[in-house]
């Protein structure tokens, strides 16, 4: 589909720059630069191998943003942390809204289980840590205003804020070589990395074992160590030991003492923090379940606690959109209640019943207006047009349904921009941003003792492709220019 309204930042608007071989030169600098960075990623082919590296794909120049729209991200986020903590400690609804998932979903009844195991036996720790990232995309109006609208919000393994730090430095150059350096000036600092940094480093000072380690808890396809690393490396900064572990690592050697507290190599585990866990091929056999629970039921601090893990689902998303939820969640902050429902767009239970059938039969009238999302993260498990319409029609008659969701699809501002990523041929694009910003907060007992908006992630891909992210190999970081 054709965008003739795309934007280009203002300082690339000239049709003649992207017909000279002045941008290809501006192209070799900006990779260069990125290797300089630490814009880093492993190859495909080697991923297990980081002296196979290349770099992480990235945009040639930064994609224009409106700056009311990244301000308010930043504003609604402290809103969202005291959502998702609050919706964390509601038993009763996540066990109610998850009630039709869990009868269909495999994946979400495993975790869904050890959730009920962890409160029966009673919660070991009052210290929570939280760090997600909700993600964005800018909803054109009729009008050709644009409005903030959340794509969704993710409690777990929330990624590439190590990455996104180092972007504008690489577009400060490319502006800076470019002579442009008042658009360079502009460019703005992401301390996304550092921040999410501080909110490990608190929890671990809370928990109060100066002598015990953080647990990263990592995917055995290492593809994400750059962008892990840098969170590692301000760890350290701080005299934090971290340590890299799989979920077979805690199965063969984690341990909890009388006291649960959680030992694996004979460290002692202050805060684990999951960057896998989230998909069910992370759990390729039972002896990762096992670890789950293991962890779960430790003192140590979950980064996220189970419970929170659930509240980041497409299902709860839904149900929290229904009218009058997020107000009762935040009754005592009307305005945070109103600041999220108003990046809120259409989402719907597609459950059997009548509120369902109604909603199907829409779908299927018109496929190009909603996107259909199953329990899944990641990237490219969303189901779009002709393959929605399809999908809707082998399901409709049965429980398979509650497996889904149904969502009202943004029609985003589109932009141009040059995407640059190993091995891809070199032109001028038509493209759709998605902002994230990143939340940290912590909460001892019943205070929140720290809530954060905390740096932005901006990814950026091609019109063409409907799903995924930049793990998935579609969207590239970027980085915001704020008009
Ligand atoms: P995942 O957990 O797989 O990241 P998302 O909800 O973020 O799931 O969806 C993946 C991608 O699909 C998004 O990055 C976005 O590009 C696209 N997408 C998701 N929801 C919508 C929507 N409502 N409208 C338009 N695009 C969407
Ligand atoms: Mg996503």
């Amino acid at each position: 589909m054709q965008h003739p309204e795309a934007i280009l930042p203002p300082f690339a608007a000239d049709d003649a720059l992207h017909n000279n071989g002045f941008i290809r030169q501006l192209a070799v600098v900006a990779k260069n630069t990125a290797f300089l960075c630490g814009l880093l990623r492993p190859t495909i082919e080697d991923p297990n191998n980081t002296e196979s590296t290349s770099y992480a794909p990235f945009t040639l120049f930064p994609s224009p943003v409106p700056r009311k729209l990244f301000t308010e991200a930043f504003e609604v986020q402290q809103d969202f942390n005291m959502l998702v903590d609050r919706v964390s400690q509601d038993s009763e609804f996540l066990t109610k809204a998850l009630a039709s998932t869990v009868q269909v979903d495999e994946f979400t009844a495993g975790l869904f289980s050890i959730y009920k195991q962890v409160l029966e036996e009673g919660i070991t720790q009052t210290i929570t840590l939280g760090i997600n990232r909700s993600d964005y995309m800018f909803q054109k109006g009729q009008d050709h205003s644009t409005s903030l609208k959340q794509i969704e919000i993710n409690t777990v393994a929330a990624g590439l804020a190590g990455l996104a730090e180092r972007v504008p430095d690489v577009h400060r150059h490319v502006l800076n070589f470019w002579g442009k350096s008042d658009e360079a000036a502009k460019i703005l600092t992401n301390n996304a990395a550092k921040g999410i940094a501080e909110g490990i480093a608190k929890a671990w000072q809370l928990y109060g074992s100066p002598e015990a380690a953080v647990l990263f808890l990592v995917e055995k396809d290492a593809r994400n160590i750059f962008d892990q690393r840098c969170l590692e490396m301000e760890l350290w900064g701080k005299n934090i030991r971290v340590i890299r572990r799989l979920f077979l690592d805690i199965h063969e050697r984690g341990v909890l003492d009388d006291e649960k507290i959680l030992f694996v190599d004979g460290y002692e585990i202050a805060v684990v923090y999951f960057r896998t866990g989230f998909d069910p091929m992370d759990y390729h056999n039972d002896d990762c379940w096992v670890a789950r629970l293991l962890i779960e039921r430790s003192k140590a601090i979950k980064c996220p606690d189970i419970a929170t893990h659930l509240v980041g689902t497409k299902k709860i998303q839904q149900e929290l959109a229904r009218s009058g939820m997020v107000e009762k969640f935040l009754t005592d902050c009307p305005k945070s209640a109103e600041r999220i429902r108003a990046t809120f767009v259409g989402l719907y239970s597609i459950d059997e019943g009548p509120e369902g059938d109604e909603i199907i039969k829409k779908a299927v009238e018109d496929p190009e207006a909603f996107v259909l999302k199953p329990q899944r993260e990641g990237g490219g498990n969303n189901i779009f047009g002709e393959e929605l319409k399809q999908l809707l029609g082998n399901i409709k008659d049965g429980p398979k349904r509650s497996a889904y969701i149904l969502m009202d699809k943004i029609k985003p501002q589109t932009v141009k921009n040059y995407l640059l990523r190993p091995g891809s041929a070199f032109k001028l694009s038509e493209c759709v941003v998605e902002l994230g910003v990143f939340g940290v907060y912590i909460r001892k007992c019943q205070k929140l003792v720290m809530n954060e908006s905390s740096g932005y992630l901006l990814r950026t891909k091609s019109t063409e492709s409907a799903g995924g992210g930049v793990s998935v190999g579609v969207s590239v970081l970027d980085t915001p220019y704020l008009i």
